[in-house]
């Protein structure tokens, strides 16, 4: 699924693996996974994506090769947010995907102004990377509701990093909507409105397309 950070793309691809029962593969909890574990990726990772920067498409494509080689994502396919970012990721995940092809890419489409109001109050579980919307409400320390971790603000949701995010994203990654458009692959959903509302949308969309 393609989509500006702050979209709702990584709760509604959680959302959706459920529903389709299919792994869920976020190139992003991949690498915040790493930089928790203090792994040699984690290390080189943290500073580029704290600044709100993209890593680099071959370390990107290694990651997403072994990941796709694993046997849950050999089953039934599986949906993968964060990536591909760039057109050179896209044409990789082409080749690595070849005896089982991406059938279908998804924009969620929402306007840059409202994702910047969304970033600002965007909280995440520690644990499970789920996404909360903070209304200066909340009880602290702000436990999950769905595994009890810890929801905190992301250390890349400065107003540098995500503006930063937002350019590259439209420098980057939104070439991508040609590069998908061209081949047939790309359906865009509106991505404003209710997270329920969007979902809808989303499941329709994939039904549509099965
Ligand atoms: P996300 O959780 O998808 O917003 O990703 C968080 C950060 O991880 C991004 O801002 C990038 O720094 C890095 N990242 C995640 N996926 C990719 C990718 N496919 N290519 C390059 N960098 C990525």
């Amino acid at each position: 699924m393609l989509g500006r950070q702050g979209a709702g793309k990584g709760t509604q691809c959680i959302r959706l693996s459920r529903h389709f029962v299919v792994p869920h593969i976020s190139t992003g909890d991949m690498l915040r996974a790493a930089v928790r574990e203090g792994t040699e990726l984690g290390k080189m990772a943290k500073a580029v994506i704290d600044s709100g920067s993209l890593v680099g498409d071959d370390i990107m494509v290694g990651i997403i090769t072994e990941r796709l080689d694993q046997d849950d994502a050999r089953v039934r396919g599986y949906i993968l947010d964060g990536f591909p970012r760039t057109v050179a990721q896209a044409v990789s995940l082409d080749a690595v995907a070849a005896k089982r092809p991406i059938d279908m890419v998804i924009d969620l489409d929402v306007p840059r102004d409202l994702v910047l109001s969304r970033l600002s109050a965007r909280r995440m579980c520690r644990d499970c990377a789920a996404n909360y919307q903070a209304t200066g409400n909340e009880s602290q320390p702000w436990t999950c509701e769905n595994c009890g971790g810890d929801v905190v603000q992301r250390d890349d949701d400065t107003p540098e990093a995500i503006n930063r995010r937002l350019d590259l994203y439209e420098s980057q990654t939104q070439p991508l909507i040609d590069f998908y458009g061209s081949t047939g692959r790309l359906v865009t959903v509106d991505g404003v409105g209710a997270p329920d509302e969007v979902f809808e949308r989303l499941t329709r969309a994939v039904e549509q397309r099965r």
